[in-house]
């Protein structure tokens, strides 16, 4: 065993950063495991413009970096590893990581998720050059400009119809024969003059030059290809809560996010989840940061009720 504390938290994401700061602040040991980089997502992200508090807007890495420091200045430890299992004893909890084996009374789970990627030639050539994940977070550098949205179900298709408020036309492509968005959001789309759907097309690759200019498409029924012009592309065929390593120990929905109430408390006593992880997420810093905070507020009641 190395080491024992309070609480544990994985992940060091908004979410995670801001439970640390709650949970260190009421004097309770914390252990923040992170896999990758010490703050999440937001390490690769440019200017943040939607977070309050900073008129105009905040690079990724300072906003994480402030956070970091922020948990940290009230005695947050972190540990690089990854958590590979957790079990659950009574009141103690184990977690078990790459780097070694932890216990708290208490766990927050805030691994965040992950865009699932298109993989094709260009994809990360033009990351945040045209190609983008987050229609709320990147969707307004795009004003009057053509955008294309990959991925016909409900996530690309709700992403499509908001992109119509700032963008001059929206072209959303689906590789199979139809769209897989329920029946009430295809035809919202279907009726919006800006935007076009087309479907059994496969994008083969994104090209461009400084910028995203086309797209190359593979016509799946005929298999004849096109170049389609386009400024960018919202990728938007899925997002994957990571939580392979928590199936049969933590209540999980069919897509595998974190089951939690408003409290952010699981079914299982001690052990709560915060951030993009979790059932429902708005999936933004500021919701993360809302939620981690709940989690942490939660967990210190929690361990106030717990004997002696
Ligand atoms: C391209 C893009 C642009 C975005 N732009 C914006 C924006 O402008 N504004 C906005 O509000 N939101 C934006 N978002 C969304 C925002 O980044 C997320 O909502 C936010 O980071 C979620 O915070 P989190 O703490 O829940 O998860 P994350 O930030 O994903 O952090 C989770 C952390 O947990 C770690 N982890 C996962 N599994 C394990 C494990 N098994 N062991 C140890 N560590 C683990 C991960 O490595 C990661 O560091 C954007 C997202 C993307 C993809």
């Amino acid at each position: 065993m190395d080491g024992t504390y309070d609480v544990i938290i994985i992940g060091a994401g908004p979410a995670g950063l801001t439970a640390g700061l709650y949970t260190s602040r009421s004097k309770l040991s914390t252990l923040i495991i992170e896999k990758e980089t010490l703050g999440g997502e937001l390490v690769n992200r440019d200017l943040i413009e939607n977070y309050p508090g900073y008129p105009d807007g905040i690079l990724g890495p300072e906003l994480s970096g402030n956070m970091l420091n922020q948990a940290m200045n009230y005695g947050t430890e972190f540990q690089l590893g990854e958590v590979e299992q957790i079990k659950i004893d009574g009141n103690r909890k184990v977690v078990q990581t790459s780097s070694g084996e932890y216990s708290g009374k208490a766990i927050i789970i805030a691994g965040g998720a992950h865009n699932k990627k298109l993989a094709v030639p260009g994809e990360q050539e033009f990351a945040d050059k045209g190609v983008f994940y987050c229609a709320t977070c990147d969707g307004p550098h795009f004003a009057d400009k053509v955008v294309a949205v990959a991925g016909g179900g409900d996530s690309g298709i709700t992403e499509g119809i908001f992109l119509t408020r700032l963008v001059s036309k929206v072209i959303i492509i689906e590789m199979l024969p139809q769209c897989t968005a329920t029946k009430i959001l295809q035809d919202r789309a279907f009726s919006n003059p800006k935007i076009e759907v087309k479907c059994g097309s496969k994008i083969e690759a994104i090209i461009g030059d400084e910028q995203v200019k086309a797209l190359d498409l593979l016509n799946i029924q005929t298999g004849e290809r096109s170049t389609l012009e386009v400024d960018g592309i919202l990728v938007h065929i899925g997002i994957e809560p990571n939580t392979d390593y928590l199936s049969g120990t933590v209540p999980l929905d069919s897509k595998g996010y974190v089951l939690v109430n408003e409290k952010m408390e699981t079914e299982i006593p001690g052990v709560f989840a915060a951030g993009d992880i979790r059932l429902n997420s708005a999936w933004q810093i500021a919701t993360a940061v809302g939620d981690g905070a709940t989690a942490a507020l939660s967990l210190v009641k929690y361990l106030g009720s717990l004997p002696g």
